[in-house]
């Protein structure tokens, strides 16, 4: 499978596998239709953070523009103030920055084009092309038709040119109530497309935008404002998500009636993952009623979210370029993200001990107060990322797990009189388990065999089983999350009659362990310098990918469950496998 290893280094050969929009590409370069350039956009609404679908998109743009030499834009669509909010934009700016695209100078806002855009207008109602139209909200999806039936002409559909622009002057300057009029291109209320049907090209709306303040009480439509930033900027390529196709004839005539430079739109079907919701209200909703802890949530499709969960921005490009691109919906496999991420991280995360569940081993015959700092090979993956030392001593902790008063056939690992290998450290054999008065185990007594520090015996004995461990004094307190789907169908939204998608959520989606050991290395939260985003992320051996939260302190570290092994440490290590 090819990987985009490339995205931070705009200057690399690129690796992108082509696409039906990379052809279309080269064909306008072969013919000269844009003079051989190359320029894209991802256009996203501040009115929600940025989800795995919006990296796909990104992606795309972005990749293409490296690809071809090209520039790529960041331009916020930011004309309806009711929804938008600084906050978005800034979650947005650094999720963009973050997933290694760059737009170098070139950050827009529709709103720097309010002027232009009203200009425009003025033009349009000059040439007899728009009229400023009475009839409400209701009234106009009235007249408007449906599939099957032609639309009606608006009754203000035939005022002059004078009045026009006299009352959309007035609709500007703030005389009319919000709702009361709108401006609306003058096509065909006849059309076989909805959208040719007079659609609305200004309304009247008293809010206070993030950017322009109040200077306006007039909002372009997405229609109007759209295809025209796209000339404004010199777009080439603008790709959006299929269900714009509609939308194109009227992209098409806006810049036709205008005579201005013409971008071309091409379409793509968006990304749908199994277990994921994607629509930004439907997220807005699981943040506002309080079903995730906010938007980055490591259960949340978010680029914020899968950033706290541990997902690097090179298992998100390769994840958007294996999946690829195509003009026809279908429903990706969440386990290809998955296994993405594991991917990445099984190259480079550093291999480290943590105990979820732990249970004290004393080990009785080790020289009393004696600490010995063990060689711990950091990734057998990656023979550069070197060794750390671990302290070994006479009082461990392992996992509960590990340990059965009654093993069942095949158990490699500890039961009474059992031997297994610590790893990077020594045998132990378990010669009693200690117990309180409700009848648990709560401490291993151990003997060691001072001879087995290199993982052999002088005598040649074999043991199946390896465990982790921490040494007691010089563990760290931990708390670990562990997360599973936040919604327990496929399809989120396949739910009974009457009910809404959060009949579906999964109520064991987060299981945080409070009580856990790690071992000392881990400690450190300063940047972590192997990681474009300074993230620490670890595979804690037999028990998954981790990265640190940022609710970590120095005493207390807290864990993030990226993801699974998905059992190459017990193919590798056969018998330590869970259960
Ligand atoms: P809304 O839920 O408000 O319709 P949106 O997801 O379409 O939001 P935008 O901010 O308009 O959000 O999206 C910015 C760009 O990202 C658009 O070009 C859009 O087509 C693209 N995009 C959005 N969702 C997906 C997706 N699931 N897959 C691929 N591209 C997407
Ligand atoms: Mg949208």
């Amino acid at each position: 499978m090819p990987t985009d290893e490339t995205a931070a280094t705009p200057n690399a050969a690129p690796t992108t596998p082509k696409d039906f929009i990379r052809d279309l590409i080269d064909e306008d370069n072969r013919t000269g239709r844009f003079g051989g350039r190359v320029h894209t956009r991802f256009p996203p609404e501040p009115n929600g953070y940025l989800h795995i679908g919006h990296a796909k998109s990104i992606n795309l743009n972005y990749g293409i523009a490296r690809d071809y030499g090209g520039k790529f834009n960041l331009r916020f669509d930011d004309t309806n103030p009711t929804k938008e909010e600084q906050e978005y934009v800034d979650a947005i700016i650094e999720d963009v920055r973050w997933l290694g695209a760059d737009w170098e100078d070139r950050l827009f806002f529709a709103s720097d084009y309010f002027d232009q855009l009203h200009e425009w207008a003025v033009q349009l109602i000059r040439a007899g092309k728009a009229y400023v139209c009475d009839l409400s909200a209701d009234e106009i999806r009235e007249y408007r038709g449906t599939l099957t039936e032609p639309g009606r002409e608006s009754p203000y559909r035939n005022r002059s040119v004078e009045e026009n622009l006299d009352l959309f002057e007035r609709m500007r300057r703030g005389e009319f109530p919000d709702g009361s009029r709108t401006l609306r291109a003058k096509i065909d209320m006849a059309s076989g497309n909805l959208n040719m049907r007079d659609p609305v090209l200004y309304r009247i709306l008293r809010a206070t935008h993030h950017r322009t303040g109040d200077k306006w009480c007039i909002y372009p439509m997405y229609d109007w404002a759209h295809g025209q930033s796209d000339s404004i900027e010199g777009i080439t390529h603008s790709i959006c998500t299929l269900e714009f196709e509609a939308h194109r004839p009227l992209y098409d005539w806006c810049l036709d009636a205008l005579g201005v430079y013409h971008p071309q739109q091409i379409e793509f079907a968006r990304l749908n993952l199994t277990y994921t919701l994607m629509s930004k209200r439907k997220l807005i909703d699981l943040v506002k009623r309080g079903y995730v802890r906010g938007w980055d949530d490591p259960r949340m499709p978010t680029i914020c979210g899968l950033r706290r969960r541990g997902y690097t921005p090179e298992a998100i490009r390769d994840f958007c370029n294996r999946i690829g691109v195509a003009k026809a919906n279908s429903t990706v496999d969440y386990g290809l993200l998955e296994a993405c991420a594991r991917e990445d991280l099984n190259k480079r995360a550093r291999r480290v001990m943590v105990v979820l569940k732990p249970l004290k081993v004393v080990i009785e015959n080790w020289p009393a107060g004696k600490v010995e700092w063990v060689d711990a090979e950091n990734n057998p993956e990656d023979p550069g990322a070197g060794a750390r030392k671990m302290p070994f001593s006479g009082e461990l902790y392992i996992e509960q797990d590990d340990y059965r008063e009654d093993p069942p056939k095949g158990w490699f690992r500890l039961g009474p009189g059992r031997e297994v290998r610590l790893k990077h450290g020594y045998y132990i054999t378990c010669r009693e388990a200690i117990k309180d008065a409700a009848g648990n185990v709560i401490e291993l007594r151990c003997v060691y065999d001072p001879e087995s520090a290199s993982g052999v015996t002088p005598d040649g004995r074999k043991v199946q089983g390896t465990l982790h461990w921490v040494s007691a004094a010089h563990a760290v307190d931990a708390e670990v999350r562990l997360y599973e789907q936040l919604f327990s169908k496929p399809d989120p939204e396949d739910v009974p009659p009457g009910q809404d998608y959060t009949a579906n959520l999964n109520p064991n989606s987060l299981t945080v362990l409070a009580g856990c050991k790690a071992e000392p290395s881990l400690a450190d939260l300063s940047p972590d310098p192997q990681y474009t985003d300074g993230i620490h992320r670890f595979q804690f051996m037999r028990q998954g990918y981790f990265c640190l939260d940022p609710d970590s302190t120095p005493d207390r570290l807290v864990f993030n469950r990226t993801v699974t092994l998905k059992d190459t440490w017990a193919k590798v290590e056969k018998g330590t496998k869970k259960g």
